[in-house]
């Protein structure tokens, strides 16, 4: 494969390019992976930022129209928008490219935008590093905001965080006061709640969802990365289009202001050194496993350990040495 044009078709902004970039990526051949490895460094040229803007949601909540909504709304005012889903299609009901396309029809026809459908098959640990190297992909692409969504299945919406500048958390009209059953941990990572399909009949149950969860963002210690008022719950209608300029006006208030105070770098910076220790750990681990030796070890370890002869610390400990006096140290 020539890296070098395909390097220049990205970043010429060229679909083609950018959809075999990140088909690229996905890939773990070896071989690609070097590849791949070529290819984002000769893509990593400064002064292209998008706004990494993550979005998840549960199943049926509305992220699809959303997504075709309001990403129509970005295209019209000029911007170029990217799409990116994370989820492995196994986890939609749709699945596939047609799947994520024909979710977001008018979205994909745009000139403006690109949607990346959903890999059919990635193991999960393969999301995390896909997703981030799609998502440098489509900013050295020149894209303006790169839309990274997520049905928040597994480690999914942790990935989605820890990629975005932004974090959006769509949810529905909910029943009442209980806050449907959303992981805490999803909530402190969320800059704003959108609570989609305040339309029609669900307005005033939109408006009282709404009211609970800004009440439940009050309790939450404040963030040094946050202006004043933020994280923010708001109130839209996917459907009629209805404070999705609302919403996009506060994501880039936060951003402006993070950029301001330096927590815009600063966020990029400890999301990038997360990436990398990540990457250590997962190729000390695949260097682990290529050893027969090891492998045969650590099945006899996992075994003891799982009988409950031997502590998972202690066999932690074996197979660490192990590696130690194998790397020389
Ligand atoms: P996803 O699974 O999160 O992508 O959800 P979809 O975008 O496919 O929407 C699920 C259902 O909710 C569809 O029937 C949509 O038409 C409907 N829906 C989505 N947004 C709205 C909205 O703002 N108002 C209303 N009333 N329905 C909506």
């Amino acid at each position: 494969m020539d890296i070098p044009a395909l390097a220049d078709g990205v970043l010429a902004g060229e679909r083609r390019a950018l959809a075999r970039a990140i088909t690229l990526v996905e890939s773990g051949r070896a071989d690609h992976r070097a590849q791949a490895a070529d290819l984002l460094a000769a893509c990593a040229v400064p002064g292209r930022e998008a706004l990494r803007l993550g979005l998840s949601g549960t199943p049926g909540v509305g992220k699809s129209t959303f997504i075709e909504a309001f990403g129509m709304m970005l295209v019209d005012a000029g911007l170029r928008v990217a799409v990116l889903a994370v989820d492995p299609s196994s986890t939609r009901t749709g699945g596939s490219i047609l799947g994520d396309k024909t979710r977001m029809e008018r979205l994909a026809r745009a000139p403006g935008a690109y949607i990346r459908p959903s890999p059919s098959q990635t193991h999960l640990g393969g999301i995390a590093r896909r997703t981030r190297e799609a998502v440098s992909l489509c900013e050295a692409a020149g894209f303006d905001v790169v839309l990274i969504e997520t049905v928040g299945v597994g480690q999914s919406e942790t990935v989605v965080a820890e990629v975005s500048d932004v974090f959006v958390l769509l949810l529905a009209p909910g029943g009442g006061d209980e806050l449907q059953g959303v992981k805490r941990g999803i909530m402190e990572a969320a800059d704003l709640i959108l609570i989609n399909k305040a339309d029609g009949a669900m307005v005033a149950a939109a408006e009282r969802t709404r009211a609970d969860y800004a009440g439940a963002l009050r309790l939450m210690r404040r963030r040094a990365q946050d202006p004043q008022g933020f994280p923010k719950a708001l109130c839209v209608s996917a459907l009629d289009g209805a404070g999705l300029a609302a919403a996009w006006d506060e994501m880039r208030a936060l951003a402006d202001w993070r950029r301001a105070e330096g927590h815009w770098q600063d966020r990029r910076a400890a999301q990038a050194r997360h990436w990398f220790e990540e990457e250590v750990r997962q190729g000390l681990v695949a260097l682990l496993r290529s050893d027969a030796g090891a492998r045969a070890r650590m099945a006899d370890l996992g075994r003891a350990v799982a009988e409950g002869r031997t502590a998972p610390a202690a066999a932690a400990a074996e197979v660490v040495a192990r590696f130690r006096t194998a790397a020389g140290g």
